[in-house]
């Protein structure tokens, strides 16, 4: 094992525990359940966006699954908090193009942060859903909460 996949696996482990985001969240303007039947990884993802639907404010998830899926959860509200949607989107994307790289070429680790830390699942296909359930939550959040009202 290399340094960096050391630090990597650290990364994953210590936000499985940790599970930044857990909990419940007030004023949600929308929420998605997703599940990932081939793990048995389930989860809720709440956001708060501002009121023009531009930014997430906060964002907040419940769910039960392997590490991974719980790691990559905490992960995400660490590194989507405070941007606006489309910068989340563009993350989103490039998170699920790394996953999607079968370990190959050389994940953007300057906007993906320590979302890069899932660069060694895209080598094992089936814990590349598990990675990128929370992903996949907030997209359909995003969806649900569409523009505002009026
Ligand atoms: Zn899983």
């Amino acid at each position: 094992m290399s340094g960096l996949e050391g630090l990597y696996q650290q990364i994953i482990l210590d936000h499985s525990k940790a599970r930044h985001g857990d909990g419940e969240l007030t004023d949600a303007t929308a929420e998605h359940h997703e599940l990932n039947p081939s793990c048995g990884d389930e989860l809720t993802m709440r956001i708060r966006l501002d009121p023009a639907h531009e930014r997430i404010e906060e964002l907040a998830w419940r769910g039960d699954g392997c590490s991974i899926s719980m790691a990559s959860a905490s992960v995400l509200v660490d590194s989507v908090r405070g941007l606006t949607v489309a910068e989340a989107q563009s993350l989103t994307d490039a998170f699920r193009e790394m996953l999607r790289s079968q370990g190959r070429g050389e994940p953007d680790v300057e906007l993906l942060g320590d979302a890069v830390a899932f660069h060694g699942v895209s080598k094992y296909v089936m814990r590349v859903k598990c990675a990128m359930l929370a992903w996949v939550a907030l997209e359909a959040a995003v969806a649900k909460a569409g523009s505002p009202a009026g």
